[in-house]
Order: structure tokens, then sequence, then C-alpha cells
């Protein structure tokens, strides 16, 4: 049975480092969620206190409701997946996913019925008397997480579980992840650094920098809509326009920038005389005219991509168009003229230094 996970103003402070700064959340039961960002923001912090290894500084963390200030990590109805994953290599993996309900006293025969069933779960259904060194990395992987599904968590929590991993197995295993989760239904919380794990496998996306929740939303909120110039730099590629807001109306900004006067969608609301940076997405952009914005840059060079084009111009621009043979030139020293729609621009006030 899965429960839901509630952070409530949530910090850590390690001296004077604070790793995690009123974070306020609730992960649904039954949900993926992923915390997603860069090294240092705080997410496995954020894991420690969820799974009981440390408490925080101020604020609450719930389970299924409960309060779990003072309840230890045996006590806590979370399982732990870490990158390193520690499976015992001399046992078999029988005996790898039925250490933990050893552990509990579980008799042996329920214990056998158990791993049986998750061996099944994880499809490696004769893989229970094989020893760990004779199975791949995704194999391993799977096992480990077996073994931390067969103590019944309501919650599992996974710190990068696929980074040992090369990069086909890594994108092999989101899709058997999120299947797993799916199948299961027990509350994921998984964290990455990798905006392609969490952009294929969650439900929503808690985007972190410097120990504060940037954003949470669904992929494509996130990747659409950025909240910040944060999240909007982190997450996939932008080009930007740094300037001053010259007029705000209609949920849009107008921005006065090196390459004229821009505009985009003003979520925040910013105001003339704000400073701020316009982001777009060089998918967005199209050779010619017939939009909102438009600008001309020389181009500098272009790689073919196979599906696609991109296009490198002056100033640090970059466009990307699908490659249909009738895609408008963009010849290298050549000026060309860009244009892309208000609505898929965004205009963002510039992250503190
Ligand atoms: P990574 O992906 O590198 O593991 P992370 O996003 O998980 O990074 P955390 O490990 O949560 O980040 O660390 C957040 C901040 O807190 C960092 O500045 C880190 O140095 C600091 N920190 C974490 N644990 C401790 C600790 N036990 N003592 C002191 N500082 C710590």
């Amino acid at each position: 049975m899965s429960q839901d996970v509630q952070l409530e103003s949530v910090t850590m402070r390690f001296g004077s480092v604070t790793a995690v700064r009123d974070v306020s959340l609730t992960v649904g039961a039954g949900e993926f969620f992923s915390f997603l960002g860069p090294s240092g923001c705080g997410k496995t912090t954020i894991l420690r206190m969820v799974s009981g290894f440390m408490e925080p500084t101020e604020g609450a963390i719930r389970i299924g409701g409960r309060d779990m200030r003072g309840i230890g990590p045996n006590k806590r109805p979370t399982a732990l997946i870490f990158q390193n994953l520690a499976l015992f290599p001399l046992m078999t993996v029988a005996e790898n996913i039925g250490f933990g309900l050893e552990v509990r006293g579980v008799p042996a025969a329920e214990r056998q019925r158990r791993v049986r069933k998750l061996l099944d779960l994880v499809a490696l259904p004769d893989a229970a008397q094989k020893k760990v060194t004779e199975l791949s990395g995704g194999q391993r992987q799977r096992i480990a997480i077996a073994r931390a599904l067969a103590v019944e968590p309501a919650v599992l929590l996974l710190d990068e579980p696929l980074s040992a991993l090369d990069l086909k197995l890594r994108q092999h295993m989101r899709a058997e992840l999120r299947d797993l989760q799916k199948r299961t239904g027990v509350t994921f919380i998984y964290i990455t650094h990798d905006q392609g794990e969490a952009l294929t496998m969650s439900d929503r996306i808690g985007v972190m920098s410097r120990g504060v929740l940037e954003q949470v939303g669904d992929g494509r909120a996130i990747y659409d809509h950025p909240e910040t110039a944060f999240v909007a730099s982190f997450v996939g590629e932008n080009n930007r326009f740094s300037g001053t807001v010259a007029e705000s109306a209609d949920g849009l900004a107008a921005l006065d920038t090196p390459h004229g006067r821009l505009v985009g969608r003003n979520p925040r609301r910013l105001s003339p005389g704000d400073r701020a940076t316009l982001f777009v997405r060089p998918e967005r952009m199209a050779a010619g005219a017939g939009a909102e914005n438009a600008l001309e840059a020389r181009v500098t060079h272009r790689d073919f991509e196979g599906a696609f084009i991109n296009a490198f111009l002056e100033g640090g621009i970059t466009i990307q168009v699908p490659h249909r043979g009738d895609e408008p030139p963009l010849t290298p020293g050549e000026p060309a003229r860009i244009a892309f729609r208000a609505e898929d621009a965004v205009v963002l006030p510039d992250a503190p230094a």
C-alpha cells in the first residue's frame, strides 16, 4: 500500500551551510516524483531526511499523515536504493532479496514465496540461485529494486540508481522503472541530476537549486513553462536575451535587448525598469519573418544532425530546424532573419548571483 509524503517548511542546516531551505511539498500516494538539480543542490539531503537518517533542523515530514520526527529509518515505511547498490556479493540472488525479510523474522517458506513473486516482478524468474557476481549491471539493478520492495515499503526512495550503468542500459531501465512503479503502485521519490531521466519517468518533477525548490510540475510544465531563470537554463536548451523591461501588459513583457525589443510571456509580472532575460528554445525559432519577434544575425556555422539542422548565429544564438529538405538556407557567413512568437518566449527575472 502506498502512502503520501508531506514536507512542511523543511530546512536542513549543516553549520553555516543551508543544504535545504524551507521546502514544502506533498508527494501523492502512488506518485513517481523526481527531485532534479545539479550536484550539491540538496537532493540527497531531502532523501536522507525522508528516510530518517537525518532529522530536519526545522519543519516537519509526514508519511501517510504520520509525523516522522523521532522515528528511525527502520521504523519508517520507506526503503532506499543507492547508486552503488550494496548487494551482498557472496549471497545468492534469493538470499539478497530475502535478507530484509529474514532480519524481520519472516519464516523461510513465506520468504521463498515472496522472493519468487519479486523475481517475477523484475522479470528475472530464473535468477534465484545465481550469484550476484554472475549478473549484468542491469540485472543487479533489478535485484536491488526487488530487495528494496521485499519489505513492502509504502515509499521507495531512489538516489541516482541508474548513474553507474552505461547509456543504453540506463535508457532501457528508465522504462522498466516507470513500468514497475505503475504496477506496484508504490510511491517513488527519485533523485537525479539527469533531466532526461526526470522528464521520461516522473509524474511530477521538483527542480532544485541551492537548497531551494524552484518549481514543481509535470515534465511539460517544467519544459514549456519554466517559472525561474534557473529552471529555464537547467532544463533543455535555451537562447537568452538579457535586457530591461520596457513595457508590460496582457501577460506579456517587452524587453529592450542588444537585438532590439523582444516580447515574451510574463508569468512573474515584471514591470518596466526590471532587469530580466528572455528565454526561447532553439526549436521555437524559425528562419524568416511572420512572428511578433524578429532579429537578424550572421550565421557562423551549421551542423547537420540528421533529423535536425542546428544553425549557430553571432551573439550565441542557436536555432534548430527540422530537416525536411525544403528548409530555408542558413548559410554560414551570411546574415539570417530569425522570427519567433511571443507565446514561445518567456521573460524571467535574473537569478540572484
Ligand atoms: P549530489 O548530487 O552531488 O549528491 P545533492 O544535490 O544530493 O548533490 P546534497 O548531498 O544534499 O546535494 O548536499 C547539499 C549541500 O549540503 C552541499 O553543499 C553539501 O556540501 C552539504 N552537505 C551535505 N551533507 C552534509 C553533511 N553531512 N555535513 C556538512 N555539509 C553537508
